[in-house]
């Protein structure tokens, strides 16, 4: 049994450490792909292997019978081959996944089916060394794969082939057992039994899959990213009620109570859940910035592992009384929970922490019912009042952990007079504060900002194939319709093209997505005949506008316009208009670190230090203004000891060098925007001379680390000392 708990451990750890490292890999959006496809196949497949895993497990150790394994292993090979075959297409059908993804995720159906047999065959004839060492194979293996085909190959699609590898790689073995023959017969009697195991597998599983499925359906993927995170980390804290379970289990039906053990194992549980909460805005920021939106998902989870240790110590009780329906009824009554928990959330505009504390009342359910049921089916009316009080205890923990940091989508605190909210869109924060009295009003106005922040997204995303901006790029050669709002953005885009001296340039989108993608999965730097065939494609004055018409066109294919540069801006220009026209007094827009303030306050605001993440180099006030910063800090990747960017000098085709971190302060945030982005690219002199030109001002840190203050400015900027 120590192997099997060790097995167990080792491979959750393995996995656990497989998720999180692809954090540091993957743009979330692939992220949250993959963790869909994946959780996709861990359910098909065991939907593919219809128990008879668990036949064999439970049923060749009494009966000894030779043509059980080679039966089962026989029929869960066709079946799996069907299973990847019914996944694949119905991928690709219905849920219109590109034909590679599909094809994959299929082939890992059924990798993870020969893998089950496998390891189900060698429970049941007692190997567990074997057991344990096939596990742990098979979760270092795909640890590594993926990530190797990745490197090499550079795209998702692969990475799922290399579990499928992996896990077929050590299932394999399993085809051995046909030879002792196939024969029917050896499953007589069995099938009601399997399909009860089936189904209880099915729960199981769907406990730890079917919330993704549901939320990648539901939801951005980017959500399913985060909520993927930090169910990793939660897992790394489920590893305390898994090895209770483990060592319980076997006590329990040997006849020992063991109550110190699971005395011990739920105060530990506390214990677990309050590390996590306190620890939880350093792992989301620090060890893995960019899912700060982690914080609270990884608190609310964490909160998850009291009820789970409670409900192990429980299924162990009951298992050893040979309890297996009530542990079957209360998982799939938890189960059905969790669909409904999801749809609740996605109803209700409750967002991430809607879905974290879903999950972590899934497990509070489990426990009531686990509690609740054997006595109901015994119809025992006295005992239970302790049980159910601790499950309602339980409950209302999460209870109140939910609503306090799980409000709708926008999260709203009130401080005095000041209503704010926050949003994940942009692929970035989004933060509205404003002065308001009247807090229900206060609410309606922070949603309604938060819907036109959504609705510019949708309109002027370049990846997003519903999006107006997607269209144009996908046409460039011809013309495309588009609506005023969007010509007007495009014609300010140009506008700034031109002020700038092409600094500014919209339609350097083709040279973003060569540096940050290409040259990052190539992990070399290019020629420079390459860059000039790139340089071909961009230029702002092809892209034609004809306004009379309502659209525009790219003249060359493979042109492509990113409005990253400027949208931000526009997107907050728009909502401080919104937000004046219903009368607020005063108030604070902000996307991922570029705001604009308006009414009578004046704001103390802090320009981040490029090079040390959470500490700041200076303050400036800010009133009735805008301020954007551009940096070589926010998107980027290492080519040896060269940054790779985000912000692309158009002149020369490469990442512009020699600022890490320009900061432009103006009355709208859009030529804020603009201008950050295009004097970062200009450099300090041409940046400061540019500025002063046009009345703004600006600070700048060059690659020295040195400071520059536009001349306006000095008196007004503080500069915080290095230490
Ligand atoms: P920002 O953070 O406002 O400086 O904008 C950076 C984004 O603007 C990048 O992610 C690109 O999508 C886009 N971009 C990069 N270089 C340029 C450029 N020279 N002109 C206009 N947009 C650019
Ligand atoms: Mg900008």
């Amino acid at each position: 049994m120590a192997y099997v708990g060790l097995g167990q451990t080792s491979a959750s750890i393995l996995g656990t450490a497989a998720w999180l490292i692809l954090i540091f890999v993957l743009h979330p959006a692939a992220y949250g792909r993959l963790s869909w496809l994946f959780s996709v196949a861990m359910l098909s497949s065991s939907v593919f292997t219809f128990g008879l895993g668990v036949v064999m497990a439970t049923s060749y150790p009494e009966e000894r019978n030779e043509a059980l394994p080679g039966t089962v292993v026989a029929l869960v090979w066709l079946f799996a081959i069907a299973g990847g075959g019914v996944t694949a297409g119905l991928l690709a059908l219905v849920a219109e996944t590109p034909p590679d993804e599909a094809f994959f995720t299929g082939a890992l159906v059924f990798s993870l089916s020969v893998f089950s047999i496998h390891f189900h065959v060698l429970l049941g004839r007692k190997r567990y060394e074997a057991y344990m060492w096939g596990w742990i194979g098979a979760r270092a293996s795909a640890l590594l794969l993926p990530l190797l085909l990745y490197r090499a190959l550079g795209s998702v699609p692969p990475m799922l082939l290399g579990l499928s590898a992996s896990y077929l790689l050590f299932g394999i073995t399993s085809l051995g057992e046909l030879r002792h023959g196939f024969n029917l017969q050896s499953l007589r009697g069995k099938v009601a039994f399997s399909a009860k195991a089936w189904l209880s597998g099915l729960c199981g599983v769907s406990l730890n899959y079917l919330d993704k499925i549901l939320i990648g359906l539901f939801f951005p993927l980017q959500v399913l990213a985060v909520y993927q995170f930090s169910y990793r980390v939660f897992l790394l804290l489920t590893v305390l009620p898994n090895t209770l379970f483990f060592y319980l289990l076997p006590e329990k039906s040997s006849g020992n109570e063991s109550r110190s053990a699971e005395r011990v194992g739920v105060g530990l549980s506390f214990v677990l859940a309050a590390a996590a909460y306190i620890l939880a805005p350093w792992i989301a920021s620090r060890v893995f910035p960019g899912y700060r939106e982690g914080i609270d998902t990884i608190r609310l989870m964490g909160l998850a592992v009291v009820p789970m240790t409670v409900a192990k110590v429980k299924s162990s009780d009951l298992l050893s009384k040979r309890r297996a329906d009530c542990v079957l009824a209360a998982n799939l009554f938890a189960a059905g929970a969790g669909v409904f928990g999801v749809l609740f959330v996605f109803v209700n505009d409750f967002g991430l922490r809607g879905l974290a504390s879903a999950m972590t009342l899934v497990q509070v359910a489990l426990v009531c019912v686990l509690f609740a049921f054997p006595r109901f089916l015994r119809g025992e009316p006295r005992s239970g009042r302790g049980a159910a009080l601790a499950g309602l205890a339980l409950f209302s923990l999460v209870a109140a952990a939910f609503f306090r940091t799980a409000m709708p989508i926008v999260r709203i605190e009130e401080e005095g007079a000041v209503v704010q909210g926050t949003l994940f869109a942009m692929d970035t924060v989004v933060n509205v504060r404003i002065r308001m009295d009247d807090e229900v009003k206060g609410r309606a106005l922070l949603r309604e900002s938060f819907r036109e922040i959504e609705r510019i997204e949708r309109l002027m995303s370049a990846e997003d194939e519903g999006a107006e901006i997607y269209a144009l790029n996908a046409n460039a050669g011809s013309w495309t319709p588009l609506s005023p709002e969007t010509i007007s953005l495009l014609k300010r885009a140009k506008e700034y093209g031109e002020l700038t001296l092409g600094a500014f340039d919209v339609t350097v989108k083709p040279l973003v997505d060569f540096w940050m993608e290409e040259v990052k999965r190539r992990g070399r730097a290019p020629e420079r005949e390459e860059l000039s065939r790139f340089l071909e494609l961009v230029h702002h004055r092809d892209l034609e506008i004809d306004e009379r018409n309502g659209r525009a066109r790219l003249l060359k294919k493979g042109m492509g316009v990113t409005l990253g540069g400027i949208a931000k801006g526009y997107a907050i220009d728009r909502v401080c208009g919104f937000l004046l026209e219903r009368g607020v007094e005063g108030g604070l827009v902000e996307i991922g670190g570029e705001m604009r303030v308006f009414g009578s306050k004046t704001w103390r605001i802090g320009i981040a230090d490029p090079r040390a993440e959470g500490k700041m180099i200076g303050v400036i006030p800010l009133r009735d203004a805008a301020v954007a910063t551009s940096g070589d800090y926010r998107r980027y990747h290492l080519l040896g000891s060269e940054r790779i960017h985000h912000i692309i000098d158009p002149r020369t085709g490469a990442t512009a060098k020699g600022i890490i971190s320009a900061t432009v302060v103006t009355k709208d945030s859009l030529s804020a925007d603009a201008l950050s982005t295009a004097v970062f690219v200009l450099g300090i002199e041409q940046g400061l001379a540019l500025l002063e030109r046009i009345g703004a001002a600006g600070v700048f840190v060059d690659s020295e680390r040195r400071v520059s203050v536009s001349s306006e400015w000095s008196a007004r900027f503080w500069r915080i000392p290095d230490e």
